[in-house]
């Protein structure tokens, strides 16, 4: 059974980690190290950066990682090149698992925009009052740029001082219908700010919206590396077994 490095994140990794593991695969998960309770998950698991491309490389050959599954979140810019251009030095297989982009139906009032600058532009624009800011803590500090702008952000841990004069609410998703549009309407939202991370974790804020005729400023996804790409867990794992086939048959 090939020895797979999982680059985790997301959902996805925890469920695949637990799918690799159950078919006896050696899976070593790794985390950025960002969230300080990060949710259990089978198998080995190392955190924090690797020290860029040289020292991601430096850590596969140590290791004697023999595939890589970047299931980082689709928002993680840096970290997919990384893996792409390591797993190429060492001439390791690398697939890249990318949930699908959400699509907007009718009803929908998205303003879409190409990054976060983009999006800080279209608050003014379209005159946002009261926004609820899903961006991550890393990134909601920059609409600090917006004037007369009362935010509304939410986190799994505290973040005081990120972005000031902002509400916080303290909640881990997966989030429901009700509970969102409870959200929205108690504290008046006139304009949600998502990037569009796809998944159902997250979803219910945009069918909240929808009922509510909230508009949502919806960031794009950052651009990707060329290389294989699988859409689910389920598709991840066929990836894995073809390649566990193939090196039992050299
Ligand atoms: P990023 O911009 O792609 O990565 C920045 C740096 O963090 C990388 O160069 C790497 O450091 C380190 N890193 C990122 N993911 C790592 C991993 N799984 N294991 C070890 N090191 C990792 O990523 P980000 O946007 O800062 O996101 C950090 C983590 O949070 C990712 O694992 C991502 O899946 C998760 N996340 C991100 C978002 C988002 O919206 N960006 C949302 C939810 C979860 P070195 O160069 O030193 O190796």
């Amino acid at each position: 059974m090939p020895r797979v490095l999982l680059l985790a994140g997301t959902t996805e990794a925890t469920v695949l980690a637990g799918r690799l593991v159950a078919l006896g695969a050696e899976v070593i998960s790794s985390l950025a190290g960002v969230t300080r309770s990060p949710v259990g998950r089978a198998g080995l698991v190392r955190s924090g950066g690797f020290g860029g491309v040289e020292g991601l490389v430096r850590y596969l050959v140590e290791q004697s990682i023999d595939a890589v599954i970047d299931a980082t979140h689709p928002f993680a810019a840096v970290m997919p090149f990384h893996a792409a251009a390591a797993a190429a030095a060492v001439q390791i297989p690398r697939c890249r698992l990318l949930r699908p982009a959400w699509q907007p139906v009718e009803g929908d009032r998205w303003v879409p925009v190409t990054d976060i600058e983009a999006a800080i532009v279209a608050v003014s624009r379209e005159g946002a009052r009261r926004v609820f800011l899903t961006v991550g803590r890393q990134t909601a500090g920059a609409f600090a740029a917006c004037r007369d702008v009362q935010f509304l952000v939410r986190a799994i841990e505290p973040i005081a001082g990120v972005l000031a004069g902002a509400e916080v609410v303290l909640q881990r998703g997966p989030f429901g219908l009700e509970d969102e549009i409870a959200l929205l309407s108690t504290h008046g939202i006139d304009t949600i700010v998502a990037k569009n991370s796809g998944g159902t974790a997250t979803a219910p804020k945009l069918a909240a919206a929808r009922q509510l005729g909230i508009r949502v400023i919806m960031i794009d996804r950052p651009a990707q590396p060329a290389g294989p790409v699988t859409q689910f867990v389920e598709d991840a794992v066929d990836w894995f077994e073809r390649l566990s086939r193939a090196a039992l048959r050299t």
